[in-house]
């Protein structure tokens, strides 16, 4: 086999694309993953997992995604810490090109390139990422028992994130920048019913308040121009997310938000092109599923190599 021609290419190096890289280099066929500057995807910047199976005690993000690194390695797959920035799925076997002008060509193509949390983009909410501010409440909600936190945003997953927040938080303010929640009527409902919970329309975030962590939050009435702060040590940005398509769109089909559209079996809209991982995942963003839809694409990768 020629060096740039693999049977399975992986685009992505999260939970995802390395979970199908140990799946597909187990099949014994050729595999290489493009994994960009950092293999390791979101992850990285996550500096404790309490919820990814067979870990009693809490992983570091940069540790279980070494992990998951090493082990595709070992069983064969070629690691590639470059970007894919162009792709032709128009004639098979399929080409993809690299930041520096290289190409590679494979007969099967896993997308897993994930997708970002979108920020605000306020100086002070990225000093307390990580610190306080948080993109993901599924992970971080824990950390907040008995503390008062708020969300901002009011589409469904700032609903989401609210409710599930009252598991944990003695309060949680939902903070939105217009008088009306995009969110589904039965999860407004339910945002009406939450004692715990209290809605601030018409406000804007101005500035995460802290010292070494996040302490509160400085909000605005976008009506008045009054603002106020909320005591919150705790501050959840959930304003939507980013899937990283660019590179693929008029090429595959995307939904309204940009998400890869894949069949329950990964399948994309191009025979032979397969979708994994929080691409074509708007709901759950969770490790664990990325892993297993990982796992699912390259299952069907090797299926479509046997019968193509
Ligand atoms: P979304 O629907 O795009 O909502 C984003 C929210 O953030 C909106 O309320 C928006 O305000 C607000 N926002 C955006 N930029 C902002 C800014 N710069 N400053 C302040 N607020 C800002 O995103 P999402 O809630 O993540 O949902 C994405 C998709 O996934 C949707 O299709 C959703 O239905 C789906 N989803 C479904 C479920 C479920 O069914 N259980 C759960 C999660 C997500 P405006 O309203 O003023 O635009």
């Amino acid at each position: 086999m020629n060096e740039n021609n693999y049977r399975v290419i992986i685009i992505g190096s999260g939970p995802a694309g390395l979970t199908a890289a140990i799946y597909a280099a187990r099949g014994l066929v050729g595999t290489a993953l493009f994994g960009g500057a950092a293999p390791g995807g979101q992850l990285l910047q996550t500096t404790e997992i309490e919820n990814f199976p067979g870990f009693p005690e809490p992983v570091a993000g940069a540790d279980l995604m070494t992990g998951m690194l090493s082990q595709a390695k070992r069983l064969g797959a070629r690691i590639y810490n470059e970007d894919i920035t162009a792709v032709d799925f128009a004639r098979h076997p399929f080409t993809l090109t690299t930041a520096s002008g290289q190409q590679y060509s494979a007969e099967a193509v896993i997308i897993a390139t994930g997708a970002r949390a979108r920020w605000l983009g306020l100086p002070s909410e990225q000093k307390y990422v990580g610190r306080g501010v948080s993109g993901c409440a599924t992970c971080d909600g824990f950390f907040y028992r008995g503390r008062e936190v708020c969300v901002i945003g009011g589409g469904d997953s700032a609903a989401e994130d609210a409710l599930f927040l009252t598991r944990f938080a003695a309060k949680v303010y939902l903070v939105h920048r217009r008088d009306k929640l995009r969110a589904n009527p039965r999860l407004q409902a339910k945002l009406r019913a939450g004692a715990k919970i209290e809605i601030i329309y018409n406000h804007t975030l101005e500035e995460v308040q802290g010292e070494a962590k996040a302490a509160g939050v400085k909000i605005k009435n976008v009506l008045t121009g009054e603002t106020r702060v909320l005591a919150t040590p705790g501050v959840f940005i959930a304003i939507g997310h980013e899937p990283a398509t660019e590179i693929f769109r008029g090429k595959l089909n995307l939904d309204d938000s940009s998400y890869i559209v894949a069949d329950d079996h990964t399948h994309t809209s191009v025979a032979g092109v397969f979708a994994a991982g929080d691409v074509m995942d708007p709901d759950y963003k969770q490790a664990i599923v990325a892993a297993g839809t990982g796992c699912k694409a390259a299952m069907e990768a090797l299926e479509y190599l046997e019968e193509n």
